[in-house]
């Protein structure tokens, strides 16, 4: 083909736009638009240049080629996706999923106007955080807690309002790191506490504690090492040990717990975390934690604990500008709510519930993608293989959790290699996000709920006989 011949080929932007009507209405024609004209003007230009062959190849693929630039747009910028990860509690994606019941009251929350802080009863202004207050104290045995924006917001806020410019007591082995730039010695400097290392990285006693107190010590601090353990030759006071001395000294004791577990993770096959009851229970005065880790709610902190620091929090001013949103405290008094009964809650709390599926009912459910693969001829090799998850989120940082995935690997790297196969499950309508180890993609099924095993099926559908494989 000579060039007259190629230019008059290549197609009218209208006439492209006619073919391209779903991704019109799913994109917007102004995107769409944009995307055809770039690539026009991108053929356009290999001719110029006299790559007539390149040229004559990126015409027959055009229309492809623009469907597949499309796919590339983001309807909404945040959009569900398939978590093939085995990581339970992924912050990539968003941590803790929420299930039916809590989702349904962020949308009877935001439906229209909401009673956020107007009491029905007796027509009155009311408080926002009355809607979770009292069940917050009903599922941890707390004498008063409110919440905040997460569990970083909870510290500043602990530390802020009770122990500014005073010392606070913290174990060497205790000067925890949280992804994402969150530090126990920075978080102490923005609110004014003076940060009293005691101890060393292994072994912290408790006369270590006491040797540190005088006349400026404001409060001990215990922080849960969430995402990291010290082993060997290891030493810690636990709560009770702290209570026993800040009573004496009329020092409070404060714990960060990071995740904050309401019911007994070994129950749900994982290790032992301290339980937010328990610590109570051991006598520390003011307890916080995450709302969207292993509590398995919204993003949020929440602070329970004895009632005269918890109206300190209130009253502070930095409260105003850490509250939460009505959607956030919708969901989480939904999420609350499920813990008031502790066997109807693994239902109710996704990742509870992810926890609770059998290795029978996970290799199934690959055993089902597998054969739907060899059913419908896909190319490569699909395998159901045994593959371990994590908790993810800085919770259990040593554990492993069993279950099953599909692995799919290609022969022929050069028709389809498995980058480019998972590259290509990030495009999809619902983005699968998987896995690569040992040479073949995984998709892990402890993540992957039945539902969404059924709709990754349909999108293998759509995915080959797109053409796009
Ligand atoms: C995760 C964690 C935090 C931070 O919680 P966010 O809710 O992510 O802000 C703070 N302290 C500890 C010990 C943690 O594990």
């Amino acid at each position: 083909m000579n060039r007259n011949e190629l230019f008059r080929k290549i197609p009218g932007i209208d006439t492209l736009l006619q073919e391209l009507k779903e991704e019109c209405r799913i994109y917007g024609t102004g995107r769409v638009r944009d995307v055809v004209q770039n690539s026009c003007a991108a053929v356009r230009q290999l001719i110029q240049e006299g790559e007539t062959e390149q040229a004559e190849e990126s015409l027959k693929s055009l229309e492809k080629d623009i469907k597949l630039s499309c796919r590339e747009f983001k309807i909404l910028p945040v959009k569900r996706v398939i978590n093939a990860t085995g990581i339970l509690l992924h912050t990539n994606l968003g941590r803790a999923p929420l299930g039916e019941r809590q989702r349904m009251a962020v949308l009877e929350g935001i439906a229209g106007y909401s009673n956020l802080e107007f009491n029905l009863e007796n027509g009155k202004r009311g408080s926002r955080s009355r809607h979770f207050r009292e069940i917050l104290s009903k599922v941890t045995g707390a004498e008063d807690g409110i919440a905040v924006n997460n569990n970083a917001a909870a510290l500043l806020l602990v530390l802020t309002s009770l122990v500014k410019g005073k010392e606070v007591l913290v174990s060497r082995g205790e000067l925890v790191e949280i992804g994402g730039h969150f530090r126990i010695p920075d978080v102490m400097e923005q609110s004014g506490g003076i940060l009293r290392e005691v101890g060393t990285t292994n072994k912290t006693r408790i006369s270590d504690y006491e040797k540190a107190i005088g006349e400026n010590t404001g409060a001990i601090l215990k922080v849960h090492t969430s995402n990291y353990r010290i082993m060997g030759f290891t030493e810690e006071a636990d709560v009770s040990e702290l209570s026993e001395l800040g009573e004496k000294y009329g020092i409070p004791v404060l714990a960060d717990l990071g995740s904050g577990a309401l019911v007994d993770f070994e129950k749900y096959g994982l290790g032992c975390e301290p339980c937010v009851r328990d610590v109570l229970n051991a006598g520390a005065d003011v307890v916080c934690f995450s709302g969207d880790k292993l509590l398995g709610g919204p993003q949020s902190g929440i602070i329970v604990g004895k009632q005269e620091y918890i109206k300190k929090m209130e009253e502070h001013p930095l409260m105003r500008a850490l509250r939460l949103d009505k959607m956030v405290i919708s969901a989480l008094s939904a999420t609350l709510e499920a813990y008031m009964d502790e066997k109807s809650v693994s239902s109710q709390i996704p990742l509870l519930f992810m926890l609770r599926r059998s290795q029978k009912e996970l290799k199934a459910q690959a055993q089902m993608i597998s054969d739907f693969w060899q059913k419908k001829k896909f190319p490569g090799k699909c395998e159901v293989m045994e593959a371990s998850g994590k908790a993810g989120g800085g919770s259990f940082p040593l554990e492993e959790i069993p279950g099953y995935a599909v692995a799919v690997s290609f022969d022929d790297e050069r028709e389809m290699s498995c980058e480019e196969f998972k590259r290509r499950l990030r495009f999809l309508k619902v983005p699968v996000i998987a896995y690569g180890k040992e040479e073949k993609i995984w998709l892990n099924m402890r993540t992957v709920s039945e539902e969404e095993a059924r709709l990754l099926t349909e999108e293998l559908e759509d995915l080959f006989s797109g053409g796009c494989l």
